[in-house]
């Protein structure tokens, strides 16, 4: 049930052939290793980054040191896409916990292809939107879910977009994703492994049961997929679908 993995980027792929040709002369491929910084908070978006593969997590850093995820991003979204409403620099800091591969365009030529065509704008403006709903939902499960069934919803997040069941993911990380110190990540993956979630836990790879975390994890999980997937199946338009992403 993964997110239309090796399909390439769906937004890239819900543009029309003449979007495309708009894009192509200013498209390039990138990567991003593991714990890459994509972009930081306070800086001044460069790029659209459109992400082929990988999960890119959004990081929030408080005053005090602390660091929490607001959201994942895969080959479902755009880094960056906020640019386009107005001049901005980034709220959050991106980082890729997954290895990334994407295609990125300077924001300047995405501002005029974005201009030029209501396709583009439709399909960037569904996306924003997709965004803000999901950080309503992280919000809310964040203050009253507990962080077991928290924990499950993430690891679902991310293999949602990896498509396999081993997840390289250090606790640290996982500590950032939840906002607790790591001794918590230890308790939780401890009873998430005695529920029969987590199969493997060693050396920042964990191995999981998705039937059993869709159990345990809390209902947000299955209210951002449903949401998601609506978007994506009945929202989006067909067009080019993988056109420039073979
Ligand atoms: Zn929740």
């Amino acid at each position: 049930m993964a997110l239309q993995v090796g399909l390439g980027n769906r937004l890239l792929a819900a543009f029309s052939p003449a979007d495309l040709n708009l894009l192509a002369p200013h498209i390039q491929k990138t990567s991003f290793d593991f714990d890459a910084v994509l972009v930081r908070t306070g800086d001044e978006f460069k790029h659209v980054c459109f992400p082929l593969s990988g999960v890119i997590a959004f990081l929030v850093e408080m005053t005090d040191g602390h660091i929490v995820a607001s959201t994942l991003m895969g080959a479902e979204g755009a880094v960056g896409a906020l640019a386009l409403l107005s001049p901005s620099r980034s709220p959050v800091t991106a980082t890729a916990y997954v290895p990334v591969t994407a295609l990125q365009v300077p924001v300047t030529q995405m501002k005029l292809a974005f201009e030029k065509s209501a396709t583009i704008r439709h399909v960037l403006r569904l996306h924003l939107r997709t965004q803000l709903i999901q950080l309503n939902t992280v919000a809310a499960c964040n203050a009253v879910h507990p962080v077991e069934c928290r924990t499950a919803r993430w690891l679902l997040e991310i293999h949602d977009r990896v498509g396999h069941s081993e997840i390289q993911l250090t606790h640290g990380a996982l500590a950032q994703l939840l906002g607790v110190r790591r001794t918590t990540v230890t308790l939780t993956i401890r009873k998430l492994r005695a529920a029969g979630g987590i199969l493997f836990d060693r050396r920042g790879m964990l191995e999981i049961d998705r039937r059993k975390l869709e159990k345990i994890a809390c209902e947000c999980y299955a209210v951002m997929r449903s949401r998601n997937k609506h978007m994506y199946d009945e929202e989006l338009p067909v067009s080019s679908r993988g056109a420039l992403c073979g």
